[in-house]
């Protein structure tokens, strides 16, 4: 495990490309999590680099036992190799409490009381109330003072972004109230302790990059590329998700899913009978530009393509 220390120290300047694909143990993986898995593990074997796996069961009551398993399964099935030992958040609590710890002595991090309901009738938005109260870390929730930060980068895809949904430029929370941790701050961590260079992942998560920008400015670490792609969805903004009753993959037909994930993907074009002549085929096509420039792309029931989602 690492420790704070070197979290802290200097980072390596990057000289070669770590990508990585991080699923939640919620359940197995469906159509819309594995065009993230595809995309993430095709950009990283185009440029020659690593693709590592890391669980993300921070949340524990959302977690599923074994789910963890089921995934990896359907990850090998369709030649998703991924490099490496597979992180599990769950075993670096330890790491996350140092690094708020060393937020704090920065005075970057403040306590917040603020119930729900309080938030809410600030629309939704939290105004800061708690910044300067000087309120203890514990037995309160942890937020990070993001005001001022920059919320704009160049996306690989998308080209330049600003974010500027209200929610997502307020200070965010980096653990709750309970002691969780928030994904926000789970996720930068780590893809900083594994030398993350390149963040392939849906545009769902678009918006959370404003925090994470914040968060690798405070710890000192260089910024990753990031490349945000469409998400499926049912309908306008309807993502394809377990909560929607997503479908579980077939494992038995990855050669079909494959075609099927790499069409969503622009790429179309690429055929072949076994899952690594698709593969190959497909590390071969592999480019940013065929991607749909796209927040979401409308699929249906038979999680077939349709390039008629919402633009960004
Ligand atoms: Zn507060």
């Amino acid at each position: 495990m690492q420790d704070s220390l070197s979290l802290f120290s200097p980072p390596p300047p990057h000289t070669r490309y770590v990508g990585r694909f991080a699923p939640s143990p919620t359940g197995p993986l469906h159509f819309g999590s594995l065009i993230a898995a595809l995309a993430s593990y095709l950009d990283a074997k185009a440029n020659k680099g690593d693709w590592l796996l890391r669980i993300e069961d921070i949340d524990q009551p959302r977690c599923v036992g074994g789910a963890d398993e089921l995934i990896k399964q359907c990850l090998l099935a369709h030649g998703l190799q991924w490099d490496g030992d597979v992180w599990y958040q769950s075993q670096r609590l330890s790491v996350y409490k140092a690094v708020i710890d060393a937020l704090n002595e920065k005075q970057v991090v403040y306590g917040c009381r603020c119930t729900r309901k309080l938030i809410r009738q600030h629309g939704g938005v939290y105004p800061g109330t708690c910044r300067q109260a000087e309120l203890p870390l514990s037995n309160n929730a942890v937020r990070l003072c993001c005001s001022g930060m920059t919320a704009s980068f160049t996306d690989n895809i998308l080209g330049h972004v600003t974010v500027s949904e209200p929610h997502a430029l307020e200070d965010t929370l980096l653990q709750r109230r309970d002691g969780i941790y928030s994904y926000n701050l789970v996720v930068v961590v780590d893809d900083i302790a594994q030398g993350v260079t390149h963040i392939v992942r849906g545009s769902d998560l678009l918006d959370t990059t404003a925090a994470h920008l914040t968060l690798y400015h405070q710890l000192d670490a260089q910024i990753p590329t990031y490349a945000h792609i469409p998400v499926a969805a049912t309908e306008t903004g309807r993502k394809l998700s377990k909560q929607n009753h997503a479908r579980a993959l077939d494992i038995t037909s990855p050669e079909h899913n494959l075609l099927r994930a790499l069409n969503f993907l622009g790429l179309s074009a690429v055929q072949g009978s076994t899952v690594s002549d698709i593969l190959d085929a497909a590390v071969a096509s592999w480019q940013y530009g065929n991607v749909p420039k796209m927040q979401e792309v409308i699929v249906d029931e038979t999680e077939s393509t349709y390039h008629t989602g919402r633009d960004i």
